[in-house]
């Protein structure tokens, strides 16, 4: 370890880099950190800050926390103070320092909030509370009450991103000093680390943090394979390092020959880096080539680019080994140029060239936020966070929410490109539909296709690292249920599930109103009188309703009965003879839980209601004008099946309701199967298919088969408009000579 960080320390600018000495944070100490150690510290770190409250906060913790030991044996007030320290190395902001003092004080000891508040004020209150919330939900747990407790977590990062970064400081010093904690203990937290809170201190750029919580659950989790690579880095450390400060010392020279100033860094690949690389790539150790890689860091951004050209002028490059994250940052905002060249005695080196604000970028991640914040050039991106709470409050099913914050967090992101250029970043397995989404919700909504490299691709397409994206669009297109299916990012996701909603609660609106309006009418009353009276609103109050539309959504949805509207315009009404209603009996709560179908083109009404959801049966595919019957499924509204269905004899009776074809549409277009029996001779097929258009029919498809006895079956799948549509086509078809018989496919037994 101690090479390593000498290799490490090797910097020519040490103002920039820092190192976390683990050794000290590790160590047991008797006695208290005294509050010197932390004022020398907080002095280097923030040009600016509050001595008294820092003061103030270090007195508290040890006081509060007083003879109070760790397993460790060391005094207890000495992790928070250490755990304060961390927040000073990883750069967070001044709060967060006095926060992590106070961190474990409002669960340790009988210190409680309010005196928090009025000690401290309301913004290190609100952190400690945050952080003393997050310490009490465990993430390795099963997996609802996992998805429970990430949900919290989320929630407290929208709230305060500063909440997650002190806790990551704190599970920082939780891990390094695991020791001396029980073994199942140890192993959870190792577990909770890996799983959770590295990949979170990735997501927020936190490199540093993020490697030192890997390389310290590892060492739990396995430490043999741990040792095995610590060992070899170690052996290897010697060589490198003086290998590492030749070649420094030639790229700057050769740099600065061009007039570029810069300053050339060196890092090993942390212990856990190389073994994901050996676990992924199933390679061995002395095949892992970018052990050792080189910082160059020069003063712009043109600097960057020169500085690649002249350093893949004097060195064999190795292909396909450039990435340009200056033109594409990492969704974790990092950017820089990597390039693999082969030095002049044949070794690889992977370089990255960054200027300064990259760097610390790239060593601080969203820490550096506050850096910046007043010069406001700097905004870390956390709207994937937003996101994801956003997503939690539609999805029920843990597992499903668990996929999308996993997702999100251990994204492998690739690179996409607008027709205008633009680039876009998304994560591994998004389709042109998350990229439709990414561009503008509103082209999300209306996408009706997508062309990838020119070429018309499925909206399910996966998209692939380069691809230029145009999306297809129609004015007026809506977005289907089944799109979740398909799209990957937490935005998309929300958009397409906010719309159905949306839609579901205008439908709602608009069938609840109808609903009253029938009733009304059978005493005589006019809903829009109502609306224009003063009884609806005097209603709406007394019903615990807030406005109009709440109260025509509440009669759909059944939690309000129209009788119970119905009693207080017309008192004296017999509630008896109201009770029995369609809606009443709850069929219709079990119709409008089910799924809106944006689609529905064509009319039906169920008992006399319009506006339901309803499917037509795959198996009979009734049309309109023949004889139907409704049945109540459980989820997907009602399905409606023709009269001759065989299917419905198997079907439960108590769930049938009568169901008409609704007059006021009647130009739509429904698909049915027709079989024709003829003879097997030349032409025949396009005679056919002249008949159907001839009468203006579409053909969807077609399929033959012929037999021995040069007879032939041909089926044709055709839209038509309603049954007598249907009679015309079968009627002109039973003219063609050779034809033996035509008939409707009325029951295709379901797939
Ligand atoms: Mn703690």
């Amino acid at each position: 370890m101690l090479l390593r960080k000498a290799i490490i320390g090797y910097c020519s600018f040490s103002d920039i880099i820092f190192v976390v000495d683990e050794d000290f944070y590790i160590k047991n100490f008797n006695e208290i950190i005294p509050f010197k150690r932390l004022l020398d510290e907080v002095s280097i770190c923030y040009p600016q800050f509050d001595q008294e409250i820092l003061e103030k906060a270090y007195n508290k913790a040890v006081e509060l926390h007083g003879a109070q030991l760790r397993l460790s044996g060391e005094p207890y007030a000495n992790h928070v103070i250490k755990v304060a320290l961390l927040c000073c190395e990883f750069k967070l902001d001044f709060t967060s320092v006095v926060a992590a003092l106070l961190h474990d004080i409002l669960e340790d000891t009988n210190y409680n909030l309010e005196s928090l508040k009025t000690e401290f004020g309301l913004e290190i209150a609100s952190l400690v509370e945050g952080v003393t919330k997050l310490s009490k939900i465990s993430l390795a747990s099963k997996e609802d009450k996992q998805a429970e407790n990430l949900r919290k977590l989320l929630l407290a990062m929208a709230t305060d991103i500063r909440v997650i970064l002190v806790k990551l400081c704190d599970r920082l010093h939780n891990v390094m000093t695991l020791q001396s904690l029980p073994e199942p203990k140890r192993k959870r937290i190792a577990e909770e680390t890996q799983e959770i809170y590295a990949p979170l201190a990735n997501r927020l750029g936190l490199y540093r943090l993020k490697a030192l919580l890997e390389d310290y659950s590892l060492k739990e989790l396995k430490p043999a394979e741990y040792n095995d690579i610590k060992q070899k880095v170690d052996n290897l450390a010697k060589d490198l390092h003086i290998f590492a400060k030749e070649f420094s010392l030639e790229l700057k020279n050769l740099l600065e020959k061009h007039g570029i100033s810069a300053q050339i860094s060196f890092r090993l690949k942390h212990i856990a880096g190389i073994y994901q690389k050996m676990v992924r790539y199933n390679v061995g150790f002395d095949q892992i080539m970018d052990i050792l890689g080189f910082r160059v860091i020069v003063p712009t951004v043109m600097a960057c680019y020169e500085a690649l050209g002249i350093i893949h002028s004097n060195y064999h490059l190795v292909p396909g080994r450039i990435k340009d994250y200056i033109a594409m940052p990492k969704p974790n905002m990092y950017q820089s140029l990597h390039t693999t060249v082969i030095t002049q005695n044949g070794k690889r080196v992977e370089i990255q060239i960054r200027t300064p604000e990259m760097h610390q970028i790239a060593e601080q991640g969203v820490a550096a936020h506050w850096r910046y914040k007043e010069n406001g050039n700097f905004d870390f991106d956390l709207s994937w966070v937003r996101d994801l709470v956003e997503t939690q409050k539609y999805i029920s099913n843990p597992e499903e929410f668990l996929q999308s914050v996993k997702g999100e967090l251990f994204q492998n992101e690739i690179y996409v490109f607008s027709p205008k250029g633009d680039l876009f970043c998304l994560p591994r397995g998004a389709t042109p539909l998350d990229f439709a989404y990414a561009v503008h919700t509103e082209i999300g909504h209306s996408t009706v296709g997508a062309r990838v490299n020119k070429t018309i691709v499925p909206l399910n397409y996966k998209l692939k690292n380069g691809d230029t994206v145009e999306i297809i669009t129609q004015k007026g297109h809506k977005p289907s249920k089944d799109w979740l299916k398909i799209v990957v990012t937490s935005k998309a996701k929300n958009r397409i599930k906010q719309f159905i909603r949306q839609e579901r609660r205008e439908l709602a609106i608009r069938a609840g109103k109808e609903l009253l309006s029938k009733e009304l009418l059978k005493k005589g009353l006019s809903i829009k009188k109502l609306e224009r009276s003063e009884d609806l609103e005097k209603i709406i109050k007394e019903l615990g309703l807030n406005s109009e539309e709440e109260l025509y959504a509440s009669l759909y949805y059944g939690t309000i009965q129209p009788q119970r509207v119905l009693l207080k315009l017309v008192p004296e009404s017999d509630p008896l003879n109201n009770a029995i209603s369609p809606q009443s009996d709850g069929l219709l709560n079990k119709i409008f839980d089910s799924v809106a179908k944006t689609s529905q083109k064509v009319g039906i009404k169920v008992s006399g209601y319009s506006d339901v959801f309803f499917r037509f049966a795959k198996c009979c595919q009734p049309i309109q004008g023949e004889r139907i019957i409704g049945y109540v499924t459980k989820g997907k509204g009602i399905t409606i099946h023709s009269i001759r269905c065989p299917e419905i004899q198997h079907l439960d009776p108590l769930r049938f309701v009568p169901v008409q074809w609704d007059d006021e549409f009647s130009n739509d277009l429904r698909l049915v199967t027709i079989e024709i029996d003829c003879v097997n001779e030349q032409g025949m097929l396009s005679k056919l298919c002249g008949e159907i258009t001839n009468a203006g029919v579409n053909i969807a498809s077609a399929s033959a088969k012929t037999f021995p006895d040069l007879t032939a079956k041909i089926m044709f799948d055709i839209e038509v408009r309603n049954a007598a549509e249907f009679e015309t086509v079968k009627r002109n078809i039973e003219k063609v000579k050779g034809v033996k018989r035509v008939n409707r496919v009325i029951y295709k037994k379901p797939a």
